[in-house]
């Protein structure tokens, strides 16, 4: 027989290996195998089953397989429709997909289950000798039931010499148990009971299992209850013997999140993250794929889960960027949710407080089901926001420099005095990419497609990322004339000293990528601001999402426009989403909230619809806008990368397939060949091409051809990038 394996080198290809007799009937299809390869073992997932070495022309050819690593299938027959439909549609090689749907933890050399010394208390066969002490464990061990030798020795003060001994009198057993390593163990965690639903929450869940096996997308305001309703449709879904998945952005994956559902479901939640250690995934990966665990909890790659029997996915805060993965694969977690619900006939639940606008015109479209929560469900009402226009501001005196309009520093001042907390939200996102007027807070756009210019700092030019364009960097604002254009942003560091003078006493943490990179200090920061031991915490987008802070009753947002003005369609759309989050940050328990929120466009209809939450306003606005300019949701967006240690090379080989691309397809708009925004990095030159149009397939097809046609050099790295979410 020969068997067909996917081997972890991008070839895109799959070999062919001839399968021993004895282990013909132990083979199947998903496995991991170790095969020989060139003058090495491999590991590898055999994808095809079948044919004889005969009728495949391969008689005396084929190396044998070496071994099956687990007899376990990594794969069932639906993950593997999943990766096979998945890597066709991203135009990404089979074993790169499925090499990103399991953890890495997993698949390493050696990676093995974690094995400890259990003690579990007999009744010795004839009296035994034995002393006080040995009697009172005896005892202890009794009563707890048995347990792990080194907490026995903690626990009971004793050490591994005196359980041996008490091993050997008979009075306990000590065997090697399988300890799963698990990043929920030694939490105390209080069990939740469901809450009553109220009127909205009750019509959602009931949505979730209507008979249409569309998606639903719940559209809740934050605070709506929407975590509730995921909750108690596990719930069910578990009743009926079935599993789910719930998708949460990797920050807003907190210990707090999981701990909502380990309340509800106990030992059997799952949590994947990329924090845990390797041998926690390993455990946890296990523990799924053995069926002891029911409920997945994780980030992106989640998706790829091995839940038997699947009934539920849920992606919550489904707009999130983060679902999008920039390396390759470059898949998109939301549209492998649902596709994965498709294929296992599973429902998927989609919620956000901002949905996509993907999402939102499926839903318009009656591709996905929709339904509307516009009440908070605990206590808190919706805050106040106000916007102050920073262009009135010019010439103001205050001592803030130009990050703090005067109002936000009254308020600040305001919750000081009362003992409330503050969250300053400063937008980083864009940061010295596109390039604003310090005085009109304009930007310099192409004038072909109406489209802020990126610059590009390698040759002193700004580049349209839509069509590939290019300009000087130009002296002065066209809109105003003010020579004060700059490309760089407020950083955390400059807004947090200018915050200290302004409030000497003040207690402030400051949160942004230097501050977290240590492991913890994420959950650190936030806790300590939890318990009060700050007054305000500033903070980047890392911020915005998922936290709950009873005694916040301010937000500023510092700079509103930082994302309005980013170099990628989607500006408006991420602007809307960051106040709209950052906005439901404040007032989530008794204490009436303020949102505050600075601008140069307070006439943008992105910020005021975000400042007034009014999301249907904001998304007719927006797609009319993506309509007329032929920019998704209406279109597929795609870009093209091709990099080189070698500039020339890569220029040359980006501009022939722009040209070749632009041939082939017609009706297609495709831009020139162009630098990336960081043109080099790491050594690696990059170039990029930008493919829009009304469908994907064809662009696949004749990219694909276009690899075949000429043999590439190898020193040239080339990817697509499918519905992308990146143009810099
Ligand atoms: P969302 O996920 O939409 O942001 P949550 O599920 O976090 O909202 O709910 C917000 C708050 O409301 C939480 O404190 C939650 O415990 C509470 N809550 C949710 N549903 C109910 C309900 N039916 N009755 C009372 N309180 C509720
Ligand atoms: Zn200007
Ligand atoms: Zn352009």
């Amino acid at each position: 027989m020969v068997c067909k394996v996917a081997i972890d080198l991008a070839l895109d290809k799959l070999f062919a290996y001839s399968v021993p007799g004895d282990m013909e009937k132990k083979l199947a299809i998903g496995q991991l195998l170790s095969v020989p390869f060139g003058r090495r073992m491999a590991q590898g997932f055999v994808l095809e089953l079948g044919g004889d070495e005969e009728a495949g022309g391969f008689t005396g050819k084929l190396k044998s397989v070496d071994r099956i690593l687990d007899e376990v299938p990594f794969f069932s027959p639906a993950l593997l429709e999943l990766v096979r439909r998945l890597s066709a549609y991203i135009a990404a090689p089979i074993e790169s997909v499925l090499k990103a749907a399991v953890p890495a933890a997993v698949l390493k050399p050696g990676a093995k289950p974690k094995e400890l010394m259990f003690i579990a208390p007999s009744l010795p066969a004839k009296e035994v000798e034995i002393t006080k002490r040995q009697q009172w464990i005896y005892d202890q061990i009794v009563r707890l039931g048995g347990g792990w030798m080194n907490q026995l020795c903690v626990e009971l003060d004793t050490t591994p010499a005196t359980l041996k001994l008490m091993g050997q009198k008979g009075l306990i057993q000590i065997a090697p148990r399988r300890k799963f390593r698990s990043p929920l163990m030694n939490r105390r965690i209080l069990p939740s009971k469901p809450m009553r639903l109220n009127p909205g929450q009750q019509r959602a869940l009931d949505r979730v299992f209507v008979s249409s096996t569309k998606p639903l997308l719940v559209n809740g305001i934050t605070g709506s209850g929407k975590t509730e309703i995921y909750l108690q449709a596990i719930a069910r879904v578990l009743e009926e013997g079935k599993g789910a998945i719930v998708m949460v952005p990797e920050i807003a994956l907190t210990p707090q999140t999981v701990q909502r559902f380990a309340a509800r479901f106990g030992d059997r939640v799952a949590v994947l993250h990329s924090a845990l250690s390797d041998g926690e995934r390993y455990d946890e990966w296990h523990r799924i794929r053995s069926g002891k665990a029911r409920v997945v909890v994780g980030p992106r790659s989640a998706v790829f889960a091995p839940v038997n029997n699947l009934g539920l996915i849920v992606v919550d805060e489904e707009h999130e960027h983060s679902y999008k993965q920039e390396d390759n694969p470059r898949y998109h977690a939301r549209d492998v949710a649902v596709l994965r619900g498709t294929i296992e006939n599973a429902k998927v639940v989609l919620g956000s407080a901002t949905p996509s606008l993907e999402s939102y015109r499926n839903a318009i479209t009656g591709k996905y089901d929709y339904v509307e929560l516009s009440e908070r469900a605990g206590p808190g009402t919706l805050p106040q926001t106000m916007l102050v226009d920073l262009n009135a501001r010019d010439g103001d005196d205050n001592r803030g420099g130009s990050i703090y309009s005067r109002e936000l520093l009254e308020a600040v001042r305001d919750r000081l005095a009362r003992s409330e907390q503050t969250i300053l939200f400063l937008n980083r996102r864009g940061y010295s990419r596109s390039v604003t007027c310090e005085d009109c807070g304009g930007t310099v756009d192409c004038d072909r497609c109406d489209f802020p210019y990126t610059y590009h700092r390698a040759d002193q030019c700004l580049r349209c990322h839509l069509c590939g364009g290019w300009i000087p960097v130009p002296r002065n604002c066209p809109h105003c004339g003010s020579s004060k254009i700059s490309y760089r942003g407020i950083g955390t560091q400059r807004a947090e000293a200018a915050l200290s003078k302004c409030f000497p006493k003040a207690r402030i943490l400051r949160m942004d990528a230097d501050s977290t990179s240590r492991k913890h200090s994420h959950d650190d920061i936030l806790g300590a601001f939890r318990r009060h031991e700050a007054d305000i915490l500033l903070g980047t987008q890392m911020i915005a999402k998922g936290l709950d802070f009873p005694n916040v009753t301010l937000v500023g947002v510092l700079n509103a426009d930082q994302s309005l003005n980013m170099p990628d369609f989607r500006a408006a759309e991420r602007t809307f989403q960051l106040i709209a989050q950052v906005s439901g940050r404040a007032g989530r328990a008794e204490l009436p909230g303020e949102v505050i929120i600075q601008t140069r466009n307070s006439a943008h209809p992105a910020i005021k619809a975000a400042a007034a939450c009014d999301f249907k306003t904001f998304a007719r606005q927006e797609l009319a806008v993506r309509e007329e300019e032929n920019l998704p949701p209406y279109t597929h967006l795609s870009v093209v990368h091709v990099k080189s240690q070698d500039r020339e090379l890569a220029q040359a080989w980006a501009e022939m397939w722009a040209d070749a691309l632009k041939k082939a397809l017609k009706t297609f708009s495709v831009s020139d060949a162009m630098p990336s925004a960081i043109e080099r990095a790491d050594g690696w030159y990059r170039y990029q091409i930008v493919v829009s149009g009304l469908s994907v397939s064809p662009v696949i097809a004749a990219w694909k051809w276009l690899l075949g046609a000429k043999r590439v050099p190898q020193s040239l790295n080339v990817a697509i990038d499918v519905d992308a979410y990146n143009l810099i």
